[in-house]
């Protein structure tokens, strides 16, 4: 996540996941089995990738922009990350933070030998502890919060390096998956509360880390479990594995968007196969928001198995009323938004002799900005739908996200302007209707939300956030203060 600019701009009309990370340590060719982790991990992150490789004596690098295939399909790319450990990284750039001094493992040369870090999530008072190190002469080589992690354990006074990465995390707030790697070894943590993913498995010998499963499935390892919340696995050369679980118990609160949209439906995410769990969400939609059609029809790709669930608890047909290309060019690097809505309407196509004379109910994993709605939604009509009815498998998103998401701000969220009759006026629709928040909880993990004790976060929904915003609190009361009352002149 870049520090410079927390309100990070979304391209086009979906939250995105800023990142995936991918570890192995005691593996034969590390940094190919993190390339093609990395690959698995392709939707997390499309702007930057990089590797970092040790082999025993020295630590490798190699970090480029673009996919992953782009950088290191070729054999002398891997040829350049020997060594048996690797950890591996993609990224979404947000404003102000492309280029390469970002992207990560970011490394660096403490007094205890290499240290290399890949970060998924964010630091919600990495602003305020940067001010901190840098007012005591630290100097920052990135715009990325977790360079943070790496002043706090370069500075720390404990003697190894593991007591020096604990003393570090202490001090953070916010949302962190972390693959290690030093010249003893490998640490995996996540945050207390874990709300970003991250899963341990097997391969022969070797151990490996993923931000999802299918990151395993890809590259022939088996999943072992995840890594728990607030806990932190130390692996070491000889392939023993150290559990340490240094900041108490919490109750976790895994990122529930997770199973709405970021994970890959053919992960594992909290324990329930993410495509199982959007299925659920549907039939819960169906069964909260039922409505009379002819044909229940996804936004794709991300609202099929939605849409498929939606189908079978309604009993109205599905059919692909919207086809997707898959090789149009990606509608972020376009920054206007004339142009954005011009890659929505490159990327979909309605399919005219399906949809023509019917009553449509679309399904979308989400509404963030509204713009892509409203325009699938005149598709749909310009193709001859006589009616048409959105529903949406997840509440309202009305709130940004602070642990590693790329929102945009909270005034450009359509939820959070209008109420829902305007919503429906705004994308054109004859209805709209949203799953309720314990309609989502129920098809995810099979209870209601239980209010005073929501097992994931979902702050996006509720506003309710699970950890402090040091910075987010500090520059609003900046900004308070800044803002001088305005005499009235008669
Ligand atoms: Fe996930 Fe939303 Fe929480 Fe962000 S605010 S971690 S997107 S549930």
């Amino acid at each position: 996540m870049n520090l410079t600019n927390p309100f990070c701009d979304a391209d086009g009309d979906k939250l995105r996941e800023e990142c995936g990370v991918f570890g192995a340590i005691n593996a034969t060719d590390a940094a190919a089995a993190t390339a093609l982790g990395l690959h698995a991990l392709q939707h997390r992150g499309q702007e930057a990738v990089g590797i970092v490789s040790f082999d025993g004596q020295e630590f490798y690098n190699r970090r480029g922009l673009g996919h992953v295939a782009e950088n290191f399909s070729a054999a002398e790319a891997i040829a350049e990350l020997p060594g048996f450990m690797a950890a591996g990284h993609v990224r979404y750039s947000t404003t102000g933070g492309s280029g390469l001094r970002n992207v990560q493992p970011l490394y660096a040369d403490l007094a205890g030998g290499g240290f290399a870090v890949a970060h998924n999530g964010n630091i919600s008072n990495a602003q305020t502890l940067k001010q901190d190190l840098v007012g005591r002469g630290a100097i920052f080589q990135s715009t990325s919060d977790t360079e943070v992690i790496i002043h706090l354990v370069a500075t720390s006074r404990y003697p190894t390096i593991t007591d020096r990465l604990i003393d570090a995390l202490r001090l953070l707030e916010g949302a962190y998956a972390l693959i290690v790697m030093t010249k003893e070894g490998m640490i995996a943590c996540r945050d207390p509360l874990g709300i970003r993913p991250l899963v341990m498995g097997r391969i022969g010998e070797a151990t490996v880390f993923a931000s999802e499963t299918v990151a395993f499935d890809v590259v022939g390892a088996e999943f072992i479990r995840e890594v728990e919340p607030g806990e932190l696995l130390r692996i070491d050369f000889d392939g023993n594995i150290d559990s340490l679980h240094p900041f108490g118990t919490h109750r976790a609160r895994p990122c529930i968007f997770e199973h709405v949209y970021f994970s890959r439906p053919d992960s594992v995410f909290a324990g329930r196969s993410v495509y199982e769990a959007r299925k659920a969400i549907g039939e819960e939609l169906a069964r909260e928001k039922p409505v009379e059609a002819d044909l229940v029809v996804p936004v794709p790709d991300s609202g099929v198995p939605a849409a498929i669930g939606y189908a079978h608890a309604s009993g109205i047909p599905f059919e692909l009323g919207i086809i997707r290309s898959h090789y149009v060019g990606r509608t972020f690097i376009q920054p206007s938004d004339g142009a954005r809505h011009a890659g929505v309407k490159r990327k979909h196509n309605a399919n005219r002799s399906l949809v023509e004379g019917k009553r449509i109910v679309l399904i979308d994993d989400s509404i963030v900005r509204g713009t892509t709605s409203m325009q699938i939604v005149e598709m749909m009509r310009d193709a001859g739908a006589t009616e048409v009815h959105f529903r949406v498998a997840s509440p309202p998103t009305a709130h940004s996200c602070f642990y590693g998401v790329d929102t945009p701000e909270r005034s450009k969220l359509l939820a959070a302007r209008m109420e829902l009759e305007p919503m429906r006026e705004f994308i054109r629709a004859d209805s709209l209707a949203f799953v309720s928040i314990d309609g989502l909880y129920r098809a995810v993990s099979g209870t209601d939300r239980n209010a005073g004790v929501p097992q994931f976060c979902d702050a996006c929904f509720s506003g309710q956030y699970p950890t402090p915003l040091t910075d987010l609190n500090r520059r609003e009361a900046q900004i308070a203060q800044l803002t001088l009352p305005v005499e009235k002149v008669a």
